[in-house]
């Protein structure tokens, strides 16, 4: 019976760490549904952009307010959970305080932790104020009813509730320490919690021990619930903003891709020696589908930045079609983008692996034609987002569709094309009256 605690700890934390490895198999097998592209080049240069972007939070500092709140919940997220190696060797091993030996380090340490939980706590606050009270535009468009709002509230009770419960447990074992109860050995420094506890310094022995233990428990229980919800929240984007941040374009802004297909094409197509029947080498395979209507035919690094998004609404704000009233929002993009994947996931699970075709797509189901051509290509969303997401290159891949595969395009452009093909301009004009208006002069 003396093991107990430390058995049952020990199932919850397996429990907790294997549901996690499974989900984060789903998003790998999920990420790699998309087709198949090399970025593995340049490796110091990625290394610096994820170090800078994800780590170092570049980004975010464009909005100074809420570049310093999040930088705040991520440090003291981050460091406070180095208390959680210490509190889940406690719990395999039935000590507690661990590392109390540690001395006038640990006091430092403990101290920093509660100094962090308090801002932590602070800027959860501004963070929800902001949503819910200033209701900032970018929180309150239409992609963001239902679910993403409740995901974003409750990501922040959360870390609220379980920043609350580490300065409890502390608060509670600190009154402990202060009567000498075995086995709470004075360790640590509480220059938070002995304030906000200090309400607990006339109850009995008993009750602390309670409320330490209570605390205690619901802090690691809800830790590892918190690192099982990520999978169905915008949250996993502070795991999945580190590679994404690495695999992130290193081309210029408003650099196209070019389909190879198509540019072998015209590489014969502009060679008078070559046989016009003639089939390319390497090219017996019947061509790829021209551009993407489902997520299988976009690049496995597009689907990552789906899962990667944090709904953050930067790129919306941004967006100049968007700001005008257009119905295109590039974070509806990405979430579409991340429902439809996830939606494609659940099938695979039920079919034993095997996608069964559904009948649905990203194209009309999720994304319609009239947000695709309302974006005038500007890159303000990629300029924009903080965590090197490239909602364009998904609008424009679907375009691609509409027009090589479905000759789908708007009036005005395909008129544009047909000039283009029988003019050599943009406009309805003869090639030999280009130079006309040299005359009008
Ligand atoms: S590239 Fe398109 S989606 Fe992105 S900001 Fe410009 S108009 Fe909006
Ligand atoms: S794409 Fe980037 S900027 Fe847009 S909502 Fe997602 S994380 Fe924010």
């Amino acid at each position: 019976m003396q093991y107990l605690p430390n058995l049952i700890f020990i199932v919850i934390l397996l429990l907790g760490i294997g549901f996690f490895t499974r989900n984060i198999k789903r998003v790998i097998r999920n990420v790699k549904l998309g087709k198949e592209v090399d970025l593995s080049d340049h490796r110091s240069v990625r290394w610096g952009n994820m170090a800078r972007i994800a780590l170092g939070q570049s980004k975010m500092g464009v909005r100074p307010v809420s570049g310093l709140m999040h930088l705040l919940v991520y440090v003291g997220f981050i460091i406070i959970n180095i208390e959680v190696l210490e509190i889940i060797l406690d719990g395999i091993l039935g000590t507690h305080r661990l590392f109390a030996p540690l001395g006038n380090l640990y006091d430092v340490l403990i101290g920093s932790f509660e100094i962090l939980a308090l801002l932590v706590i602070i800027a959860v606050m501004v963070f929800w104020l902001r949503r819910n009270v200033l209701r900032l535009a970018r929180f309150i468009k239409p992609e963001m009813k239902g679910w993403p709002k409740k995901d974003a509230d409750l990501i922040l009770y959360i870390e609220l509730v379980l920043m609350v419960l580490f300065l409890t447990m502390n608060a509670s074992d600190f009154h402990l320490q202060q009567q000498a109860i075995n086995p709470y050995v004075q360790a640590g420094w509480f220059p938070v919690s002995q304030f906000f506890g200090g309400f607990m310094a006339d109850y009995s022995v008993s009750t602390l021990v309670m409320i330490e233990r209570v605390a205690w428990w619901a802090h690691i229980i809800g830790i590892l619930a918190f690192l099982n919800y990520l999978y169905y929240s915008k949250h996993l984007h502070i795991i999945l903003s580190f590679p994404n941040t690495f695999y992130g374009s290193l081309n210029a802004k408003g650099k196209l891709d070019n389909l190879e297909s198509v540019t072998k094409e015209v590489k014969l197509m502009m060679d008078p020696s070559a046989d016009p029947y003639a089939v390319p080498a390497g090219d017996e395979s019947p061509p790829d589908k021209f551009g993407a209507s489902d997520v299988m035919d976009l690049k496995w690094i597009q689907l990552l930045n789906a899962y990667t998004c944090t709904e953050c609404g930067r790129c919306t704000s941004e967006c100049p079609a968007n700001q005008t009233g257009k119905k295109l929002s590039p974070r509806k993009i990405m979430m579409d983008t991340r429902d439809r994947l996830e939606e494609v996931g659940r099938n695979i699970n039920q079919n034993k692996g095997e996608f069964k075709e559904d009948g649905k797509q990203l194209l009309d189901d999720y994304i319609s034609r009239e947000e695709l051509w309302a974006c005038t290509a500007c890159n303000a969303c990629t300029e924009a987002c903080p965590v090197s997401i490239d909602p364009l290159s998904i609008i424009l891949d679907m375009r691609r569709y509409l027009v090589m595969e479905q000759s789908a395009a708007p009036q005005e452009l395909n008129q544009m094309m047909s000039n283009i093909e029988n003019n050599g301009a943009p406009w309805p004009f003869n090639q030999l009256d280009r130079a006309n208006w040299v005359e009008e002069l």
